[in-house]
């Protein structure tokens, strides 16, 4: 097992996989070691995950030609895209339907393409009105992030681990500085990015970010990943955030990670510490691989069959 756990380290670890972790070392383990899969079902809704990709690709491919010349997205480009939106959803969504063998342009599959294209348009249009929204600078998109951090084990042993992730965009803000960005299609709100709650000291809130499991941390450990396999690689970022397309007045909303280099520390080796906890605990033989206490988790988990929850 602790093989097979150095082996999927090596291989490169997502945020995913180490949300999954926290969540449930079970439900990691039946997918990402014993690799259990689900049955092959023809689907004929897309379903959530189906629905964000739509809006994800349709949103990548409309603003590629503006990452692949360099040319700032500014709001002269704007009505072309919306008008240009509902055909990009479209497309998006009959290659989404032919991954997954779900029948085209029927019943819930068409409503959703048209609630789709609404949200597409609704970021595009908002663009105009936001705080420093546009001239938007692209730098990335659907950006491959990998990053090797050298994690001292009990033997003595400096183990690589591998972290890869694929970052939605990352923009160079007008003073020159990056801003890596999370497109998601569900509801998030500004505070769920706050992990530090008042009254609490940086070390707690350090402590949270690399043991808690709520749909907060999970988000704000996905941006500080992000954040630090681009800064491993150079690119300090400035901000990482999100944006929320059922939250769109609230613009890119950036992850409190003050707490991180609170005490005057660097971003990078207290970032490579934090990440040396939950490594080690991964690879700790005393540590089960065991069934979450957290029903709400098994709610929509495809093992709750064979874990019997
Ligand atoms: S059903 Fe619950 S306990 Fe079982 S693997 Fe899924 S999340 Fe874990």
């Amino acid at each position: 097992m602790l093989q097979a756990l150095r082996l999927l380290l090596d291989k490169g670890l997502s945020p995913t996989a180490l949300n999954e972790y926290l969540a449930c070392s079970l439900k990691f383990y039946f997918n990402r070691v014993a690799r259990f899969r689900e049955a092959d079902e023809v689907e004929e809704a897309l379903g959530a995950d189906g629905f964000g990709t739509v809006v994800h690709e349709a949103l990548e491919d409309m603003l590629t030609p503006f990452q692949k010349s360099g040319q700032p997205l500014t709001a002269a480009d704007i009505p072309g895209l919306v008008q240009l939106a509902p055909m990009m959803v479209q497309k998006a969504l009959r290659k989404e339907e032919k991954d997954r063998h779900a029948r085209a342009d029927e019943g819930l599959n068409h409503v959703l393409g048209q609630v789709a294209s609404q949200l597409v348009r609704r970021y595009l249009e908002g663009l105009l009105t936001e705080k420093d929204g546009l001239p938007l600078q692209i730098q990335g998109l659907e950006e491959e992030l990998h990053a090797t951090v050298f994690v001292p084990l009990p033997d003595g042993e400096k183990l690589p681990v591998r972290l890869v992730g694929f970052a939605d965009r990352v923009d160079q803000l007008p003073d020159g500085r990056l801003r890596v960005v999370d497109y998601k299609t569900g509801l998030v709100l500004a505070h769920e990015l706050k992990l530090q709650k008042r009254n609490e000291t940086a070390a707690e809130a350090a402590e949270r970010l690399v043991l808690d499991a709520t749909y907060s941390a999970d988000k704000v450990r996905q941006l500080w990943l992000y954040r630090f396999m681009l800064a491993q690689n150079g690119r300090p970022a400035a901000d990482a955030a999100i944006i929320s397309l059922r939250n769109l007045p609230a613009g890119p909303m950036p992850a409190d990670m003050g707490f991180i280099t609170a005490d005057g520390q660097d971003f990078l080796p207290r970032s490579e510490e934090l990440l040396g906890r939950i490594i080690r605990r991964i690879l700790d033989p005393q540590e089960p691989i065991r069934k979450t206490d957290d029903l709400d988790k098994c709610q929509y988990c495809p093992y709750k069959g064979i874990c019997a929850r």
